[in-house]
């Protein structure tokens, strides 16, 4: 039931201004991909710093200052590279909703369709090229 409900829903969503079916399926392609790898990435992290926590946890007991100095630094990195990647993840996520909802892809500034090799590059744009100097002159 959930499953059909989705697929009409999609079906029957209004076309994102400007932009092909194939386009979007591209870019609907990008996403997920993009989601994907992050969420492999963020499992493979996670994994990661549990076996640090892990190694550390086990063999504090011997340790001098520089040693636990440097677990401290690595377990520090493992965190926010962990943290980095859920952002990610997410951001990736929720374009996806947006896209279902026919608000990603498209200019803040100027509402045309963001090219799909600039959302390529940069799948969190929310500005085309052209809008996004005009602010950065402006922000200057
Ligand atoms: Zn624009």
């Amino acid at each position: 039931m959930l499953v059909n409900g989705a697929v009409v829903a999609g079906k029957g969503a209004s076309p994102v201004k400007g932009r092909s079916t194939e386009e979007l399926d591209q870019i609907r392609g990008l996403l997920r991909s993009r989601f994907e790898e992050l969420d492999a990435e963020y499992e493979e992290a996670l994994a990661q710093s549990q076996r640090l926590r892990l190694v550390e946890i086990g063999d504090s007991a011997g340790d001098d200052q520089a040693d636990s100095g440097s677990k401290t630094a690595e377990r520090d990195a493992a965190t926010s590279l962990l943290r980095t990647l859920l952002d990610r993840r997410t951001q990736a996520e929720y374009a996806m909703q947006r896209l279902e909802d026919g608000t990603y892809g498209n200019c803040e500034g100027c509402s045309n369709p963001i090219p799909v090799e600039r959302l390529e590059v940069f799948p969190s744009a929310t500005t085309c090229v052209n809008c996004k100097q005009v602010r950065e002159r402006r922000a200057s």
